[in-house]
């Protein structure tokens, strides 16, 4: 038996046993727009008549140097007779003829890539016939022209210029601007031209021969699969070569034959808002590109709903037929000719973030979809929409036009913002607390000591700093939009402005910071305010929390964040930066007391000034979290940190040199010496503190056994603010964490001095408090060592920014800003491994601790608070080994709630 090589459209269940009963299969032989087409047939929507050629008979096709076989071209042929019966109309006929489209279709959409000729059947006879039979001699040499034209290009690749220019000599001599203002006479005489234009630069001349045309056609569409074009994009969009492209032969119908006829295109929701309402454009008397091009003011599609109101009645029916059968929004293309209703095509319709959750919750609450769908139709990164303002798309559009866009730097904290320029964090404070004026903070890079800047500031752009630079991770904490290492930018502290390129910006002037995709422009853009308490967000993340296994925590420090981390579903606090706390008001002086003190007895002193503050902070988290785990981690950061910077105390030490030599009188002489004094001890310090490399100098875990004092201190603010909550009723649950541990006997020294602690505040309020103690990994030999570590710490926490880090060997401040973007150009490094965890390295050492912690501890709790743990497919990483939980900026809990759920779905597909 012959292959075979041609379908009808109501053939599609012999498409389906020849290809074993798979849709994705019958999409491969078909094409998507040919499968759809037969689909809808069979689900009974009309759709004009017509038939595929597989995708197979195009690769034989290409496969067999371009030789279209008899016994494919003769199954297109006999095909054709079946049109031919079920319109009533002949091709090639002088008297009722039928008019065929050749379109491309292969399984995935390449818009606009391949090739299509409209009205074939068309040449001198069967034109009059049409005339004729419409009366409309206008509409036929119109339709006539644009095969020719259409046949030209597509099929002998003639300049689609040559055409134009008649077109145009044809305006220019009726005066008028538009071709709809031509008449029958004017697409007359563009067909005669048309056709001499052909002949003289084709070779030949064009053919008459109905048949010839649709053969020639069907080739040109064959072969346009490995034009340029199509290679490319193929290529962009990851798309095998080796699929081959369907071409769809249909009869063609006219929107534009006068009254009675429009042609339109809708989604079956809206797609901006979701809402559960038809929506489209249509036009009487006009064809479907003059819809899609916007040559002419569409009318809403409503109006069809009085202009035909039984059409509108039957699309609306086929609307929702389409929706309930694809089970998704449609965006469909119909026309009507002469009264009569016909569907071109269905496609899933594009929406907006917002659009997305909206259809996919109402979907499933209409049980159109299971919950499951819902949660797996919206990607985590559509959520991050509901979490920040943005910028809208005119606004974006405007503004590149007008020149606005200043330069691009790291997306490091979605959202969009507007401010006037403040070049310091004392001033970015003071314009927008006592001034309340929108500020964005433009620095160099931050320190701790600019958080009162950044908390005031809409926005904050620095023009250092990587993606886990301080700026980046305050920034994303308090869900502050902020573009960073913007290396086009240069600061002027001098003439207080910032110059980018070419463009001077002053202190005062207005930007506008896109912190979603790291852009940065002038002026103020319009912003668009989306809300987290969306009705249909927290539906859908609701199911998303039934199915997930991850636990979803977040990285706070202050009551405030951990209230916003609460509501936006956090079960825990999963890392509480203590040492952010010692930069507040009042407390700095004391923590540089600690630190420049030589002797025990006045850094007790210091330490017992910073106690009462600490104990507060502390009790504030817990009764936030009442009766949810929180992670205090103990102090991290370098101690010169804390202190003024050496170039600063230089500078100032040489200021007040030069006031000694003008000094008045003794009183000042003396002041300015105890001042130089005090600086010179300062600097002293900062020199005796100075590292190389403090991030991998005296930090974290060195620190506190260097100054078990201070640690001592954080467990007993911790204890004695777990207390006094616990007397109020709170159900409080400390997790004491130790950072930067690399050796076990770290861990050991650690722990015996702060359990001490621990169980003497608690006899003291003669309480128990539940607490665990643990450890972050963030090191590569504690990783591998785990499970000696295991021994003495009760849960784990994997640092990620330190542990990328440390298993890179690159420094997490510097390397965004040099050669990382070079490598990620160059494919040396496939992602950011700052951004997404590195998941054969990093994500190794994290397997090999689970295990290892697990082995001895079968149920130790093991939890990430990297910047990672905010980012899809970081958190799929996290799902795979097992972890506990996730823990992340507040503002990215929504996020992590629905991409745990999509690693855990996924898990459900493989069983
Ligand atoms: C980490 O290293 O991943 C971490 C959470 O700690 P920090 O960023 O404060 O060093
Ligand atoms: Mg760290």
């Amino acid at each position: 038996m012959q292959k075979k090589w041609v379908y009808r459209f109501n053939e599609v269940e012999e498409a389906e046993k020849y290809i074993g009963g798979d849709w994705d299969g019958v999409r491969g032989l078909l094409g998507g727009k040919g499968a759809n087409l037969a689909e809808m047939v069979r689900i009974g929507v009309q759709v004009p008549p017509g038939f595929t050629i597989t995708t197979e008979a195009c690769n034989a096709y290409l496969a067999s140097s371009r030789v279209f076989s008899d016994e494919i071209w003769n199954q297109a042929k006999e095909t054709l007779r079946f049109v031919e019966e079920e319109t009533g109309k002949q091709f090639g006929s002088s008297e009722n003829p039928l008019l065929v489209s050749c379109r491309s279709g292969a399984k995935f959409s390449m818009p606009g890539m391949m090739d299509t000729v409209l009205n074939i059947g068309l040449n001198d006879d069967s034109a009059e016939a049409m005339v004729q039979m419409t009366g409309d001699a206008r509409f036929v040499f119109d339709a006539y022209r644009r095969l020719i034209q259409m046949f030209g290009s597509v099929v002998m690749g003639l300049k689609d210029e040559l055409f134009e220019n008649v077109l145009t000599k044809y305006r220019k001599k009726a005066n008028v601007e538009s071709d709809t203002d031509l008449t029958a006479e004017d697409w007359k005489g563009v067909t005669r031209e048309f056709k001499e234009i052909f002949s003289r630069h084709a070779g030949r001349e064009f053919p008459l021969d109905p048949y010839e045309q649709l053969m020639l056609a069907t080739e040109a569409v064959f072969k346009s699969w490995n034009g340029k074009r199509a290679v490319d994009y193929r290529k962009a969009a990851g798309i095998a070569h080796d699929l081959g492209t369907a071409v769809n032969i249909q009869t063609m119908v006219f929107g534009n034959m006068g009254d009675g006829c429009a042609t339109g295109v809708a989604l079956t929701r809206n797609g901006t808002t979701g809402e559960n309402r038809i929506e489209g454009d249509y036009l009487t008397n006009a064809q479907g590109e003059d819809v899609v091009a916007g040559i002419r003011l569409t009318n809403d599609l409503s109006q069809l709903k009085n202009e035909m109101p039984s059409i509108y009645a039957e699309f609306e029916n086929i609307a929702h037929l389409l929706e309930k059968h694809y089970r998704d929004m449609q965006d469909v293309e119909f026309t009507i000719e002469k009264g009569k209703l016909w569907m071109l095509q269905t496609r899933d319709g594009k929406r907006t973030a917002q659009a997305a959750v909206r259809i996919a919750t109402e979907m499933a609450d209409d049980g159109l979809i299971t919950r499951k769908e819902a949660v797996l139709r919206v990607h985590p990164d559509q959520v991050d929409f509901f979490l920040h303002p943005q910028f809208s798309p005119e606004a974006i559009k405007k503004a590149k036009e007008e020149g606005q866009l200043l330069a691009e730097g790291l997306n490091v904290s979605p959202g969009a913002a507007i401010g006037v320029v403040a070049l310091t964090a004392d001033l970015a404070e003071s314009w927008a607390k006592q001034e309340g004026k929108q500020v964005i903070m433009v620095r160099p890079e931050t320190k701790p000591d600019d958080v009162h800047g950044m908390l005031a500031a809409e926005g904050i752009i620095t023009s250092r700093g990587g993606r886990t630079s301080h700026a980046a991770l305050v920034a994303r904490q308090f869900g502050k939009p902020a573009v960073v290492g913007v290396s086009d930018l240069h600061i002027d502290m001098g003439r207080r402005q910032i110059e980018v390129n070419d463009t001077i910006i002053r202190e005062g002037d207005w930007v506008s910071i896109d912190g979603t995709t790291g852009v940065i422009y002038s002026g103020s853009l319009e912003t668009i305010i989306p809300d987290i308490k969306d009705p249909w967000l927290e539906k859908l993340l609701s199911w998303a929390d039934e199915f997930r296994k991850l636990g979803v925590w977040a990285n706070a420090d202050y009551p405030v964040d951990a209230q916003r981390a609460l509501d936006n579903g956090a079960e825990g606090i999963g890392l509480c930066r203590s040492e952010h706390m010692f930069f507040e008001q009042g407390r700095l002086e004391h923590v540089q007391k600690m630190i420049m003190s030589d002797l025990p007895i006045e850094r007790k002193e210091a330490l017992d000034a910073i106690l009462p503050f600490q104990r507060e902070d502390f009790a504030g988290l817990f009764k936030v979290m009442d009766g949810l785990p929180v992670i205090i981690r103990l102090l991290d950061p370098p101690l010169h940190e804390f202190l003024p910077s050496q170039i600063d105390l230089i500078t100032e030490l040489s200021d007040l040199k030069i006031r000694f030599q003008h000094a008045g009188n003794l009183k000042e002489i003396d002041g300015i010496l105890a001042e130089v004094e005090k600086k010179e001890q300062i600097l002293k310090r900062v020199e005796r503190l100075h590292e190389a490399n403090p991030m991998l100098g005296l930090r974290g875990v060195r620190l506190g056994i260097h100054i078990p004092e201070l640690t001592t201190m954080q467990v007993r603010a911790i204890f004695e603010a777990a207390c006094q909550v616990a007397k109020e009723g709170v159900d409080v649950h400390p997790e004491i964490m130790i950072p930067l541990t690399s050796h076990v006997n770290e861990l050991k020294v650690q722990r015996s001095v702060l359990e001490a602690e621990a169980l003497r505040v608690m006899k003291e309020n003669d309480m128990e408090i539940d607490y665990k103690f643990g450890t972050m990994i963030e090191i590569p030999r504690a990783a591998l060592t785990a499970d000696e570590i295991a021994e003495y710490a009760q849960f784990f926490s994997f640092g990620t920014n330190d542990l990328t880090q440390t298993t890179f060997g690159i420094s997490r401040d510097d390397a965004e800003a040099s050669f990382m973007i070079d490598y990620l150009e160059n494919g040396i490094f496939p992602e950011n491994p700052f951004a997404t965890i590195d998941k054969d390295g990093v994500g190794e050492l994290m397997r090999i601790a689970v295990t290892k912690g697990r082995s001895v501890t079968p149920d130790l709790e093991c939890g990430i608070c990297g910047e990672h743990g905010g980012e899809p497919q970081s958190i799929q990483l996290c799902h795979d080994l097992g972890l506990t939980y996730v823990s992340c900026s507040p503002f990215r809990v929504p996020i992590a709630r629905l991409a745990a759920a999509h690693a855990a779905l996924k898990d459900d597909k493989m069983e």
